[in-house]
């Protein structure tokens, strides 16, 4: 049974642990009741390089918002094939989508940060939750350097809001540190990483960056930063 005074100890345990030590403590131990929810980022592309060679029919999920890149679809390939696995693709349920289009317009997201946040919400947040709803622990690929709204991750905590441990393999992890993993494994990642787009999401609310921006500032670039984050890693 998960639940928070599990993830204080799993945390206490297994916090100096190496990424590929704590997958391989968590993936057995709870089968299809743990997932990766993959964005198709670096740092996910990493955890399902690691997770396929632990435990190949261990559970990968990402999710479709109708808005990605083609790179992106394409990338769900190239690590199926690579990895002989099946990334599940959860979609969103068309009736919210089309009561907030139909409500709003196709691009409404730029008006406001509410309604940015209603089209996460209905495009990502929904299908999420509901992949969610089928685990008990749930792995991320956060690191704490990667946002001023991530700095306090552990590698395990709690997630209250969900009822459900979430593990952060990659807590302590550098950009370097993923780039080297990704190297010298040949990870498959997406082409856009070495166009200026350090964090890709949707093409619509995603820019390329300038040298020595934040990573996170091509993400949502019209909002200030601590309002950065679709909901996903409510805190
Ligand atoms: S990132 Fe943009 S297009 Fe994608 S769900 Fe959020 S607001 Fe909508």
């Amino acid at each position: 049974m998960a639940n928070e005074e599990l993830a204080k100890q799993l945390n206490e345990s297994l916090k100096d642990s190496t990424p590929e030590e704590i997958l391989a403590y968590f993936l057995p131990k709870y089968n299809d009741r743990i997932a990766l929810a993959s964005s198709l980022g670096l740092e996910d592309q990493v955890l399902t390089a690691m997770i396929a060679k632990i435990k190949k029919d261990a559970r990968v999920f990402t999710i479709d918002t109708g808005r990605l890149f083609p790179e992106c679809y394409q990338l769900i390939d190239r690590t199926n094939d690579k990895y002989d696995i099946k990334i599940e693709v959860y979609s969103p349920e068309h009736t919210g989508v089309e009561k907030y289009v139909r409500e709003n317009g196709v691009n409404a997201f730029y008006q406001s940060i509410e309604k940015r946040k209603a089209c996460c919400h209905c495009r990502k947040i929904e299908p999420l939750l509901r992949a969610l709803s089928t685990l008990d622990v749930w792995i991320c690929g956060l690191r704490a350097s990667q946002a001023v709204t991530r700095t306090n991750i552990s590698v395990v905590e709690w997630d209250a809001n969900n009822g459900l441990i979430k593990v952060n393999p990659l807590a302590k992890w550098s950009e370097e540190d993923v780039w080297k993993y990704i190297k010298e494994n040949r990870v498959p990642y997406n082409k856009l990483h070495d166009q200026g787009f350090p964090s890709i999401g949707c093409q619509p609310c995603t820019r390329a960056i300038d040298p020595g921006e934040d990573i996170r500032a091509g993400r949502w670039w019209w909002e200030d930063p601590e309002h950065k984050e679709c909901g996903l890693h409510k805190r």
